[in-house]
């Protein structure tokens, strides 16, 4: 069985106090469905997020880290950094680590790579822009992403991985891809997934969709049979709106 999953991702936003109080609100919502729920607060807020939804069954996730163990890298951090401090989960390829920070396709199959070997869970982000989308590339562009960063991996990698399809052009702007979008890529996706490693693999990998998802959308992209949840940006950051897609299964 697939893992239902939302995960707020909350970008830069929410210092210490924010932090705290939006933990608190979400603490205070009642979950109607068996979806896992994860947060991914910013790098400084991580280890004081943990403490503060310990037993709350809302998992910290990071929003990115480094691929090397430790060394000359000013400003990263490392997966066992992240370890250390109780996050096992990291949120890679994000289009905006992609767009402003040169993340490419070889960075990250480095980054998933040095994420497994800690035993990290990995949500890999991936999506095509609207150029793409407009010239009919969708498909091509999300395979190839899909296979530059994960197809050395072997089958057993993807017990650990989350696959999540955020199309570029439906992130923060309001645009929402249309529900058959999105099941028509993800179906894409496990598609992808098939050919190379069967369909044990296909079948067992969650698959979130991302991009302007909100309360009055959630559902319907939610009940197409190959959406397992989404990575929620904007909506992640209101502990209501967060829990009323949480529970729109
Ligand atoms: C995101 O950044 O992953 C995202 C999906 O953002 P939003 O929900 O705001 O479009």
């Amino acid at each position: 069985m697939r893992k239902q999953i939302v995960a707020g991702n909350w970008k830069m936003n929410n210092d210490a106090a924010q932090t705290e109080a939006l933990i608190a609100s979400l603490k205070s919502q009642e979950k109607t469905t068996n979806a896992e729920v994860m947060i991914a607060p910013t790098s400084v807020n991580l280890s004081q997020a943990v403490k503060a939804t310990e037993g709350s069954g809302i998992e910290v996730v990071a929003q990115n880290m480094h691929f090397a163990e430790n060394g000359a890298y000013t400003g990263e951090i490392s997966a066992s950094m992240l370890k250390s401090i109780g996050v096992n989960t990291v949120i890679l390829g994000h289009s905006e680590r992609r767009e402003y920070f040169n993340e490419t396709d070889e960075m990250l199959a480095k980054k998933v790579d040095a994420a497994l070997a800690n035993n990290m869970r990995v949500i890999f982000c991936f999506g095509e822009e609207l150029a793409d989308r407009k010239a009919g590339n969708e498909e091509t562009v999300v395979g190839n992403q899909i296979k530059n960063a994960l197809f050395h991996l072997g089958a057993d990698a993807f017990e650990s991985i989350v696959l999540a399809y955020e199309p570029v052009w439906a992130i923060g702007t309001g645009e929402t891809a249309s529900p058959e979008q999105a099941q028509d890529m993800h179906a894409f996706i496990r598609k992808t997934l098939n050919d190379k490693y069967g369909a044990a693999v296909a079948d067992s990998v969650s698959v979130l969709y991302g991009g302007s998802v909100k309360p009055a959308n959630a559902q319907e992209i939610f009940s197409k049979p190959d959406v397992d949840g989404g990575l929620i940006g904007g909506a992640s950051l209101k502990a209501d709106d967060f829990f009323a897609i949480v529970n729109a299964f």
